[in-house]
């Protein structure tokens, strides 16, 4: 913000409206209601479309393809992973990394606000039929009257949950600078 009190500013687009405002990117002096505070002061509103233009440049088809790429690697890792008992816990941050790497290449690392968020949606929902098949089971063996096998299939549910959990959160930390704009 540049303070000239001396002469009197119009504000670009109300000129009738007297202002000491001045956007401090293109220097165009702006009233109380154009103004926009931004971390770097107040700017105009054409200054601020065009930064966030700047930021954002994954197009739909980059969510679409983020999406179907996380899904079944994801999957695919609860599926080989569950079943590696407590190595999981070391190898299922790995996982997310590995797939946050394979994202990152598949949009060719275009910048998207919600990028991170549709590849964390798109893991959960991949990680899915993991999820819920020891719970179907369990349900399975309360129906025939069989108790003793609910404890087993909980228990096993786990391993998936804890994958998708720490999965899922890695893959996030590491796309998350994808997503700031
Ligand atoms: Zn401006
Ligand atoms: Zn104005």
């Amino acid at each position: 913000m540049t303070d000239t009190p001396a002469e009197t500013l119009y504000c670009a687009n109300h000129p009738q409206v007297e202002t000491s405002l001045r956007c401090n990117r293109c220097g165009k002096p702006i009233c109380a209601r154009c103004a926009l505070r931004t971390p770097v002061g107040y700017r105009c509103r054409e200054c601020v479309r065009t930064q966030q233009q700047v930021f954002e440049t994954a197009v739909w088809l980059d969510y679409v393809i983020a999406a179907v790429v996380t899904a079944p690697l994801a999957g695919l890792g609860a599926f080989l992973l569950s079943n590696l008992g407590f190595f999981m816990f070391f190898l299922a941050p790995v996982a997310g990394g590995v797939i946050a790497e394979i994202v990152r290449v598949a949009v060719r690392r275009r910048r998207g606000r919600y990028l991170s968020l549709v590849a964390v949606g798109a893991f959960v929902l991949g990680c899915l039929p993991l999820l819920l098949l020891p719970v179907l089971l369990a349900a399975f063996s309360l129906f025939a009257g069989r108790g003793e096998g609910i404890l087993s299939s909980l228990v096993r549910s786990l391993f998936p949950l804890i994958y998708t959990v720490l999965g899922a959160s890695t893959l996030y930390a590491r796309l998350r600078g994808i997503s700031v704009g």
